[in-house]
């Protein structure tokens, strides 16, 4: 009877952690599905503004025309327009697919060498004007001696990276800076080990939220971010792409204050190539 007594009870504590296992699962799926259903709307709601753009101004390139109203420089603000609705239309879908291809388990890096010093004055280019739109200080600084040598890195998903983290500090920032900097920390004959940081001044991220950040299809939305816009996927990919490049993506934040992203690369030089090889790896 003792037996039964305590067979019975292991059974009942078993099957009510197992309840509430499957409980806690549901309720996680369904946050999740939340947040998913949320980012799909938000998705719905961007694409749809950026076409709604490209027809409008097709439209009105096409009148235009017809009365003979288009000259050379309505023409040129219009194609202007045009571009940057397809390009913004282009990084929605991109993030779609990267999530497709992390949550498939296929996501896989493609390195080469690559000159970071030109690599990183090509990712700041289009960000200074954009911080300038909105009166911030943009400050950009990268160790002279990154000229020096070539490293074997993905160009194109270290550049989506920065660009990710450059976006968000002027989007979350309303005045004051964005500081970029890529600082050697070490280096030997074989490495460099950079210490990427993109720092501002804007409206920082509570304590509670430093790590949700990047979990895919997470967005703060309190009162100081609540009409910015965005998926909630680029930060989640850039974590993935780090981890992929052996290292962790970090944060140090406040309200208020602002925010620090930053990440260190342990990346291998690679002799430096002439002029011609290097045109010809590009
Ligand atoms: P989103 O497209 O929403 O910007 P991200 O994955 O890039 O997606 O960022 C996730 C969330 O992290 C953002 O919605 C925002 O709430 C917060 N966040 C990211 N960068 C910053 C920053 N520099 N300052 C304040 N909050 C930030």
């Amino acid at each position: 009877f003792t037996l039964f007594i305590i067979f019975s009870f292991i059974l009942v504590v078993v099957s009510s952690n197992v309840i509430l296992a499957l409980i806690k699962a549901k309720k996680n799926a369904e946050i999740q599905m939340d947040k998913k259903t949320r980012v799909l709307s938000n998705l719905g709601h961007e694409l749809r503004t950026q076409l709604s753009s490209v027809h409008g101004i097709t439209q009105l390139i096409l009148d235009q025309n017809k009365k003979n109203e288009l000259d050379a420089n309505t023409f040129s603000e219009h194609t202007e327009t045009l571009e940057l609705s397809s390009k913004q239309m282009l990084f929605l879908v991109n993030d779609i697919l990267d999530i497709h291809k992390i949550e498939s388990g296929n996501f896989t890096l493609n390195s080469k060498p690559e000159n970071l010093n030109n690599l990183l004055n090509k990712v700041v280019t289009p960000f200074k004007n954009k911080a300038l739109e909105k009166k911030l200080v943009f400050e950009f600084s990268i160790d002279p001696v990154l000229k020096n040598f070539y490293v074997n890195t993905d160009a194109s998903r270290l550049t989506q990276v920065l660009q990710n983290l450059i976006s968000n500090a002027i989007k979350y920032t309303d005045k004051g800076y964005v500081k970029f900097s890529a600082k050697i920390e070490l280096q030997t004959i074989d490495f460099a080990a950079v210490l990427f940081s993109v720092k501002d001044s804007g409206i920082g991220i509570a304590k509670e939220n430093l790590k949700k950040v990047f979990h895919s299809f997470h967005q703060i939305r309190d009162k100081n971010s609540l009409n910015i816009g965005g998926t909630g996927l680029g930060l989640a990919i850039s974590k993935t792409i780090i981890e992929k490049m052996n290292s962790q993506i970090n944060v140090i934040s406040s309200p208020k204050e602002g925010s620090d992203f930053y990440f260190v690369l342990k990346l291998n030089k690679v002799q430096a190539l002439t002029e011609t090889e290097n045109q010809i790896s590009n």
